[in-house]
């Protein structure tokens, strides 16, 4: 069994101190404010007051420690896991970028190898295909290149290598209507993202299923008086499920104050959207599918253009940032953080809560630096 003493439980609706969590087998078996003595043979971690919560899920997530999940490395998605796990991800989607498709039949086969292996770090059910079904005018820091129009077989082919879950795509394009339902019929999750789109064409996909938002607000049509665009329509249609990069960077702290208390928080779910330059230091440069991009002041931009080519976020700190914003409770918040992710991936009822039968993968997060303490992925204490 593993014990965790001591801790303050920030879970859904619940923000008890002085608790303790016992796992056993992978999952919570309880939670308590009584005292459990430990065994032997238990993994004992005494969280002295900190905020324990569900392990962050980030669907939404490229690269860390100079790797990118569409390098041709395998070892890139086993470096990206281990980033992913130290600020307390214990699931997330590696994010391809627009590239080739032989590119993005090798990511998923680095994918396959890291789970063969038994997912030593954090867990990937799947991956997200960011593109490269995407409006080549709204391809913020995207390889225009390698864009083209939305393909089902495409996605197929890749989804046979490993799991696709979520796919960023521009509804406006040829076929994007459909394309919705195509997903929907592939068991993946179909994203509006990097589009040129009129409310009329989303409402097109919306009718086919189409509920998720990549990147709100970045790389789509903004709110305008008589054409509201993607910005208008996430505010008008509620059941959205709208990903935000909390950096304060990507979004200013007036728009984050806008959509985390204006939007409905159940349908609101925090991403990184993380590029290799994140765990970096300032001044490292890098190609980005063949683009330029270097990190100053923690912002990685474009050098041609000066477009944002994605954060150095950690999950942490955007919780940490909206908190701050809002002064919304952690206890609403952190549904954002795990619960909504894994209620559209399918996991809702065993991932996202620190409740009696859900799976202990769980984070301990300092008050002061809003960094891990302590990671836990199926009861296993793996920071
Ligand atoms: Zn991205």
């Amino acid at each position: 069994m593993t014990i965790i003493q001591n801790a303050h439980v920030i879970s859904p609706g619940i923000d008890r101190e002085g608790q303790t969590i016992v796992a056993k087998d992978g999952k919570i078996v309880q939670v308590t404010s009584r005292k459990v003595a430990p065994k032997k043979s238990d993994t004992v971690y005494d969280a002295k007051g900190k905020y324990v919560m569900p392990g962050f899920i980030d669907v939404h997530t490229h690269g860390a420690l100079t790797y990118d999940f569409c390098d041709a490395a395998e070892e890139a998605v086993f470096k990206l896991a281990e980033a992913k796990l130290k600020e307390g991800v214990t699931t997330f989607l590696p994010t391809t970028l627009t590239v080739s498709n032989g590119e993005l039949k090798k990511a998923a086969e680095n994918a396959r190898k890291y789970a063969e292996a038994g997912m030593p770090y954090a867990k990937i059910p799947g991956i997200h295909l960011e593109g490269p079904f995407i409006n080549i005018k709204c391809c913020g820091a995207q390889n225009p290149e390698f864009v083209r129009k939305p393909s089902i077989e495409e996605v197929k082919g890749i989804a046979k290598i490993y799991p696709v879950k979520l796919i960023s795509y521009a509804v406006e394009t040829e076929g994007g209507d459909k394309f919705a339902k195509e997903c929907f019929k592939a068991g993946i999750v179909p994203s509006c993202g990097h589009t040129g789109a009129k409310l009329a064409d989303l409402m097109k996909a919306y009718k086919n299923g189409l509920r998720h938002m990549t990147h709100f607000c970045n790389q789509m049509t903004p709110l305008h008086h008589r054409e509201i665009g993607m910005v208008g329509a996430g505010f008008l249609i509620e059941d959205l499920n709208t990903e935000v990069i909390c950096d304060k960077i990507h979004l200013c702290p007036d728009m984050l104050k806008l959509i985390f208390t204006r939007r409905s928080l159940e349908h609101v779910q925090m991403i990184t959207d993380s590029l290799r330059c994140s765990h970096c230091k300032d001044g490292y440069a890098f190609s980005m599918g063949g683009l330029e991009v270097k990190l100053e002041n923690g912002e990685a931009r474009l050098v041609k253009g000066g477009n944002l080519a994605g954060s150095t976020l950690w999950m942490g700190m955007g919780l940490k940032n909206v908190h701050d914003i809002t002064k919304i409770p952690l206890k609403d918040l952190v549904r954002t953080t795990s619960w909504n992710q894994a209620i559209e991936l399918g996991m809702g009822g065993e991932l996202g809560k620190v409740e009696k039968g859900y799976k202990a993968d769980l984070v301990a997060i300092n008050p002061r630096t809003w960094k891990p303490d302590a990671v836990f992925v199926d009861g296993e204490k793996r920071i």
